[in-house]
């Protein structure tokens, strides 16, 4: 085999906040026009800076400006962007060789990404993990995988959730406006049931967890039949819904009540995954070991890769050849993986995503003593939000969001959004961000917030 050297010098941007442009800036206008004369209407970003170069936790746009990121292009660079390993071995196997097709030559990269897999994801019975390009694909396949075992139609989805763009995963994300409006009609066999949000439960945080699973069992076993039940698919922290930590003891019922009726349990770990939580998985805070295990986001390190990891008598029931795809476990993609595996361990990001989250909750606390607007802090690790809210009755508040992600932004800070109504601040840092650049990020978050 031959060793291709990487680049023997990996220029990365100097970690520092600074604007030098109004924003967005004049190149990043000019990019805009262009955008909007070739691309469709329906695709829109929502910064309108345009990228130059990102490493750890900043991004520097076509103009010069240099923003602190606290949202890793949705939960994907968490290693931090172009990792030094990610980037070493991607680019050594760009030279080795770019596809084959996993369907027609198998390689080694892709094998030992499942193992690791298999070995990472919570519980110790035997596993098999098969690779996806996209987290929409790998719930596209967990379903399945999980029909072809137990023979059986129908998938339980909950209240707030996000489960992908494609017709069946669009048809298990709740929210209408914009992922489901005018594209129906939708896929058969997916049902809803309420998920225990602690903050907006009706009976109040202290009952939801029961109350909750109560609502969700009468639903399979009255309306649908358990026997009827291939899945129920959860997020163990609900993402764009809103960072919606389930009440405790929900997941763990939810679990039990699954292995008595014989229903399969997928965790749709696609955005909380892979060390975000401060876990390899947030299924173990909850002490929950699913059936079925979706990855995406921080698996590829920015490459497109996804996974499906699970009991190895249920991924085995698919029949030899009925689970594939051309560029699956692209070798590229795998690859930077394993660059993501190792840097992880190398540089403990498990104990950074803990401390991140130690900081972004103290500080959003602190912010939250001189404001009414914030209703709730929730999350865990590097993956935190803010709930906004006006008045008593918590009305969601989703000018202030729109208005302080925008302040955020004119004044070199990434955040993202999230939630059913629009109005929950997320924040999901690089796990490489160092803490002065972090807590300089959340100052000017603090300032945004005093000005409303
Ligand atoms: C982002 C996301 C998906 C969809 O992943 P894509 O790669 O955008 O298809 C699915 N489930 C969850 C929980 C997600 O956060």
């Amino acid at each position: 085999m031959t060793v291709v050297e990487a680049p023997a010098e990996h220029r990365r941007p100097p970690s520092v906040r600074r604007i030098v442009t109004p924003i967005p800036g004049p190149r990043s206008i000019e990019l805009a026009a262009r955008r909007a004369a070739a691309l469709p209407a329906g695709l829109t970003s929502s910064s309108g800076v345009y990228a130059a170069e990102a490493a750890d936790g900043v991004l520097v746009d076509v103009d010069g400006n240099s923003f602190i990121d606290l949202g890793s292009g949705i939960a994907v660079t968490s290693v931090g962007n172009s990792a030094p390993r990610v980037v070493e071995r991607a680019t050594a196997q760009l030279a080795r060789f770019t596809h084959t097709c996993f369907l027609v030559n198998g390689y080694e990269s892709y094998l030992e990404v499942c193992e690791t897999l298999n070995r990472l994801t919570p519980g110790e019975h035997e596993k098999r993990t098969a690779l996806f390009n996209t987290g929409s694909e790998a719930v596209e396949n967990a379903i399945k995988y999980a029909r072809a075992a137990t023979k059986r139609p129908a998938v339980v989805v909950f209240d707030h959730a996000f489960h992908g763009r494609t017709l069946l995963t669009m048809t298990m994300t709740a929210k209408n406006m914009p992922y489901k409006y005018s594209f129906g009609p939708f896929a058969s066999e997916v049902y809803r049931v309420p998920m225990a949000y602690p903050y907006r439960w009706p009976g109040g945080p202290d009952n939801a967890a029961d109350e909750a699973f109560e609502q969700f069992r009468l639903v399979i076993d009255t309306q649908l039949g358990a026997g009827s039940v291939a899945a129920v698919v959860v997020e163990p922290i609900q993402g764009e819904g809103g960072f919606i930590v389930p009440a405790p003891g929900f997941l763990r019922q939810v679990a039990d009540f699954c292995r008595e009726r014989g229903i399969l349990l997928i965790a749709d770990e696609v955005q909380t995954g892979i060390a975000r939580t401060g876990q390899w998985f947030a299924c173990e805070h909850e002490g929950i070991v699913p059936d079925l295990i979706t990855t995406a986001k921080g698996l590829g390190g920015g490459l497109p890769l996804a996974a499906v990891t699970g009991r190895a008598d249920v991924m085995d029931a698919a029949h030899p050849g009925g689970i594939g795809g051309t560029y699956s476990g692209n070798p590229v993609a795998c690859e930077a993986a394993l660059g993501v595996f190792e840097t992880i361990q190398t540089l403990d990001l498990l104990a950074r995503a803990q401390r991140i989250g130690e900081i972004l909750r103290a500080e959003l606390a602190a912010i939250a003593r001189d404001t009414t607007l914030i209703g709730d802090i929730r999350g865990r690790g590097a993956m935190m939000a803010a709930e906004f809210v006006t008045g008593a009755d918590h009305t969601p508040n989703r000018d202030a969001v729109a208005e302080i992600t925008r302040y955020a932004q004119d004044n070199g800070v990434l955040t993202l959004t999230a939630g059913t109504f629009g109005n929950v601040l997320r924040f999901l840092p690089p796990l490489t961000i160092s803490e002065e650049l972090l807590m300089e990020g959340l100052g000017v978050i603090r300032d945004a917030v005093a000005r409303i």
